[in-house]
C-alpha cells in the first residue's frame, strides 16, 4: 500500500481533513510523496511546496482512498468527484483549494500559502477602515469617518482583508464602488466583460513591498467566490508606485481619461488583467 503522510485511516483522511468524502490523498511536486492535504506537507515535509504545472498533469498524483488508484491530475479534474476506478464520492469542496496543489500555467510553480483571508464588510471593519489617513502624496485615498463613508463602506461590494497579526488590514471593492464618475463619460465602462475593483491596504502597511501579494490574493478571492477572470481598475496617473504593483501582477495599461473626486480634477489611467485561470 503507498504510504501517505499525515494520514490517520487506511482511506487518506487526515487530522485536517477527515469527513466521509475525504478521501484523496495529493502527491507533492516538491518531494514526489502522497500527503493527506497541503498542511499536512507543510507540517511534515520541512520545505516550501510546490503545485503541479499545466504540462504535467498527465502525471499519476491523486491516490484514491477507496481502492487506491492512483489517478492522473487530469482524470481527477474531470472525474465529477467520483473515482472512475471504484466509484466512491470524492469531496467537491476540495475544489475550493485546487489551487494549492495545481497551478493553472505550465513550467515550475512554488506554493504560496494564501496570507489573507477575505469577509464581507462588517460594522466593526468598517469603523476602523473609516480612520485610514495616508500620508502625502496619498492623502486623496485618506477616509473621513462620516456617516456617508461608513454607508458606503457598508454597501455590500466591499470587503475586508485580515491577516494572522491583523484583523483588518486592507479593503477590496468591487462593482460600482469601484469606479470614478469620469470613466462613465469617457467610456471605459462600455466593456461589461471586466468586473471593476479598488483596493486598499492599511496605511502603515503600504510602501513595504506588500502590494503585489495583496493584489494577487484579492483577485484569486473575487474569482474564487464570484467566478470573475477579467478584472478593470482605475488609478491616478500619478501614483506610480500602485500602477507598479498593478503592472507586476500582470494589469495592462490603457488610456487616460479625467475625472473629478470630491470636487478635485484629477487624472486616471485605467487597466485591465485577464485571466485564463483552468482551475
Ligand atoms: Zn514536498
Ligand atoms: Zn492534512
Ligand atoms: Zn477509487
Amino acid at each position: 500500500m503507498i504510504h501517505v503522510v499525515g494520514a490517520i485511516d487506511g482511506q487518506t483522511r487526515c487530522r485536517h481533513y477527515h469527513q466521509d468524502r475525504d478521501v484523496i490523498a495529493i502527491k507533492f511536486k516538491c518531494c514526489n510523496k502522497y500527503y493527506g492535504c497541503y498542511y499536512c506537507h507543510e507540517e511534515a515535509a520541512g520545505h516550501d511546496a510546490m503545485v503541479w504545472p499545466t504540462d504535467e498533469w498527465h502525471t499519476h498524483a491523486i491516490l484514491c482512498g477507496g481502492c487506491g488508484a492512483e489517478l492522473t491530475i487530469e482524470e481527477y479534474l474531470h472525474c465529477d468527484y467520483n473515482c472512475p476506478s471504484c466509484g466512491i464520492s470524492f469531496n467537491p469542496g476540495c475544489s475550493n483549494h485546487n489551487h494549492l496543489y495545481f497551478a493553472s500555467y505550465p513550467g515550475e510553480r512554488k506554493l504560496i500559502m494564501p496570507k489573507y483571508q477575505f469577509h464581507a464588510m462588517n460594522e466593526e471593519a468598517a469603523a476602523a477602515i473609516s480612520t485610514w489617513i495616508y500620508p502625502t502624496p496619498y492623502t486623496m485615498y485618506s477616509m473621513d469617518d462620516s456617516e456617508d463613508t461608513l454607508e458606503e463602506l457598508m454597501n455590500g461590494e466591499y470587503f475586508y482583508a485580515e491577516t494572522a497579526d491583523n484583523p483588518c488590514i486592507g479593503f477590496v471593492c468591487m462593482g460600482g464602488s469601484a469606479r470614478v464618475p469620469g470613466g462613465y463619460v469617457s467610456g471605459i465602462y462600455d466593456n461589461e466583460a471586466y468586473i471593476d475593483i479598488g483596493l486598499g491596504l492599511e496605511p502603515t502597511r503600504t510602501g513595504q513591498g506588500n502590494g503585489t501579494e495583496f493584489v494577487t490574493e484579492s483577485l484569486e478571492f473575487i474569482r474564487r467566490t464570484y467566478g470573475h477572470t477579467n478584472f478593470r481598475l482605475v488609478v491616478a496617473s500619478w501614483n506610480e508606485r500602485a500602477m507598479k504593483v498593478y503592472q507586476q501582477v500582470g494589469f495592462i495599461k490603457g488610456k487616460e481619461f479625467a475625472s473629478s473626486v470630491r470636487g478635485q480634477e484629477i487624472n486616471f489611467t485605467v487597466m485591465h488583467y485577464s485571466s485564463s485561470f483552468l482551475i
